[in-house]
């Protein structure tokens, strides 16, 4: 069950790369109306408040950096940055958005994936939701082998909203941890979605070797900071 949902999670992000920035940017089906949407880039202001606040790094590392949306962001605080993703498609929207020689890219699965250095910063957005939770500890296991003593870590991702998905998405209930996502063509994927409460989250990085601090941005997304010990 498990590997079917990695793996048709993994096809639906290759398939949805090209229309992927709509949802952040609130676009055709991702498009609230003018009061849901400015709350939503409201709240995205307050995450970059958060994320440049960390001040700054030499090496950063960006798991599931999709099409570059916090890559853009992190190449502003961060001098050189790995990132990640199991998608050619997302890579090479990333690539084209930046043409940045301070950024290398790196095709791989993050569930097969072994970290290979220690960076200053590690940086995920909408991924931790996607980590099935019987592979949770041992990802997170890997993030830590993957920060330096003393590192950063950033945690981005979905609070449960309805309004968060686009409006032909039925979101399902909190505790499922899955959900059906459709693309423009009216295709249909199934993902692992999980959502987190702050205390929750902190939680379960404190026992992953992290000082953490989690909190909300208020409807939308919940972000940590973290510290590795
Ligand atoms: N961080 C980006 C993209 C989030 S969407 C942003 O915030 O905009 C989730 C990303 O995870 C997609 O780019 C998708 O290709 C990638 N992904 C899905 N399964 C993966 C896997 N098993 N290993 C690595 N990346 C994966």
């Amino acid at each position: 069950m498990t590997d079917s949902l990695i793996e048709q999670q993994m096809e639906y992000y290759r398939a949805r790369a090209g229309e992927y920035d709509d949802w952040f940017y609130r676009r055709g089906r991702y498009d609230r109306g003018e009061d849901l949407n400015q709350q939503w880039f409201r709240e995205t202001a307050v995450i970059r408040r958060a994320l440049h606040q960390l001040g700054r790094f030499d090496s950063v590392l960006e798991l599931a950096s999709g099409t570059g949306i916090w890559t853009e962001e992190l190449l502003t605080i961060g001098q050189r940055i790995v990132a990640i993703d199991a998608s050619s498609e997302m890579l090479d929207i990333n690539r084209q958005r930046l043409r940045s020689t301070r950024v290398q890219y790196r095709q791989k699965d993050l569930f097969a994936w072994e970290p290979d250095g220690e960076f200053d910063l590690v940086f995920f957005a909408f991924w931790l939701s996607h980590v099935p939770p019987e592979l949770l500890d041992a990802f997170l296991d890997k993030v830590r082998r993957s920060i330096r003593a003393g590192g950063r870590l950033f945690v981005l991702d979905s609070l449960f909203d309805p309004t968060s998905t686009a409006t032909n998405h039925a979101l399902g209930e909190k505790e499922q941890n899955w959900q059906v996502r459709k693309l423009d063509d009216g295709r249909e994927f199934r993902v692992v979605k999980v959502f987190y409460e702050p205390a929750e989250l902190e939680q379960k990085l404190e026992r992953s070797g992290f000082d953490v601090s989690a909190g909300k941005s208020g409807r939308y997304f919940i972000h940590a900071t973290g510290t590795r010990r």
